[in-house]
């Protein structure tokens, strides 16, 4: 029986993560549980469902809230706040964590997860943006596995066998190229809320959704792969690939391409990271028939029309606070724009500005990478302040 906490239970991935444990009720149990305020009512229920040790939400109110809507009473523990969500990811009682919290917010627990060698299903990518050059070592020097959840890295995950690293010549990061990969460049300056969350292929949160839209997410992923694989940015290359069957490629030395073909169904990298190394039965849902499939097509990015991708292709080799800020930066450029604050233009916009100010620390520790969180925020809230 292996046990697992979620560290953002009511999102997308974390939904989605109750649904296969669900499935596995003889060899998967959730034990501790966390969640931001805005679903609580949805997080009462799990409660009673799943029966955690220990649970943790954001603040003493919510705390409060909770209590109420929890019905029966509980033998759960409520925990409150960071100190609450760290204690969640480095519970006695948990051998998985499945970081499933959006943004910068994984760093912390995740660092408390493999500071007691727990195993990482790592779907938060923004942790190892902003901080693998902590994480990794850290994760080898405790012995703790990081399994990614992200399709992408999932498929070159699975592709990948370590004694072959030495041959790796290419990674092969497919993108659907989200909803404006048709759009001129004028179209998408002008992109609503609205137009930006209509992601072609797949359901997920809000935030993730826009980086989908502004390719942001793949840029996160090359970093993300990076860091993940040990391998160069360099032989990191991006392919759009729109019906988002091909989940990502490794090519060798040899010329040999070996990808990873799935549906598109978020379910199968969650129960594929559950259950590692093991290979178990998905019969969550239906799984790819190749009789069924007609085109697969691929193109070359446009980095023309989607800066971002540029933007964080050309740091993401740096090991310093660079990959931070750019993340921290779009946290908070992204909220504004889903706010309807600031329009789809201003994300790059905005981000180059915050990203030329900054003076970045090369081989950060965790204390610079807090203070340049910290100071990305701040830069990015006074640039939106004079645009808006
Ligand atoms: P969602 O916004 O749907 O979910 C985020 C979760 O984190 C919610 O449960 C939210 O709680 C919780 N949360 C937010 N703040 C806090 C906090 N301070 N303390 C505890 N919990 C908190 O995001 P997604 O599920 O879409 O994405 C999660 C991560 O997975 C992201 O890093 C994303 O990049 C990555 N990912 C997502 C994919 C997807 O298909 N969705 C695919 C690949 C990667 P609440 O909203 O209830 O307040």
């Amino acid at each position: 029986m292996k046990k697992i906490a979620i560290i953002g239970s009511t999102g997308s991935i974390g939904r989605q993560a109750l649904e296969v444990i669900s499935v596995h009720p003889d060899k998967l149990k959730v034990t501790a549980l966390a969640a931001g305020k805005n679903n609580l009512d949805e997080f009462a229920q799990q409660i009673h469902k799943y029966s955690p040790v220990a649970v943790s939400v954001p603040d003493s109110q919510s705390a409060i809230e909770l209590k109420t809507l929890l019905k029966n009473p509980v033998k759960t523990e409520i925990l409150i706040g960071e100190e609450g969500l760290v204690a969640v990811a480095a519970h006695d009682d948990v051998d998985l964590v499945l970081t499933a919290i959006v943004g910068f917010a994984g760093v912390k627990p995740t660092i408390a997860a493999i500071n007691k060698g727990k195993t990482i299903a790592l779907a938060n990518k923004e942790t190892l943006v902003a901080a693998g050059g902590v994480i990794m070592p850290l994760a080898k020097e405790k012995g703790a596995k990081i399994i990614p959840v992200d399709s992408e890295h999932s498929a070159i995950h699975q592709c990948l066998n370590n004694d072959r690293m030495d041959s790796l010549r290419n990674i092969w990061l497919t993108a659907s190229g989200g909803p404006f990969r048709t759009w001129t460049k004028d179209q998408i300056d002008k992109a609503t809320v609205k137009d930006a969350l209509q992601h072609p292929n797949w359901s997920m949160g809000k935030k993730i959704t826009v980086d989908s839209a502004t390719l942001m997410n793949k840029g996160l992923e090359i970093i993300e792969a990076r860091w993940l694989f040990d391998c160069s940015a360099q032989n990191i290359k991006v392919v759009i690939h729109p019906q988002s069957i091909l989940h990502s490629a490794v090519e060798f030395c040899d010329g040999s391409i070996i990808g990873q073909l799935g549906l598109p169904d978020m379910r199968l990298p969650i129960h594929y990271a559950l259950f590692y190394p093991q290979r178990v039965d998905f019969v969550d849902g239906p799984v790819l028939d190749l009789c069924k499939l007609s085109d697969l097509t691929f193109e070359s990015p446009d980095y023309i029309r989607f800066p971002c991708l540029k933007l964080a292709h050309d740091i993401a080799a740096e090991n310093s606070t660079l990959p931070c800020v750019l993340n921290s930066a779009n946290e908070i450029i992204v909220g504004a724009f889903l706010d309807s604050k600031v329009s789809f233009s201003a994300i790059p916009d905005s981000l180059k500005r915050v990203l030329s100010k900054h003076r970045p620390i090369t081989k950060p520790d965790l204390e610079d990478i807090l203070e340049a969180d910290r100071w990305a925020r701040q830069e990015a809230t006074a640039i939106l302040k004079a645009i808006v």
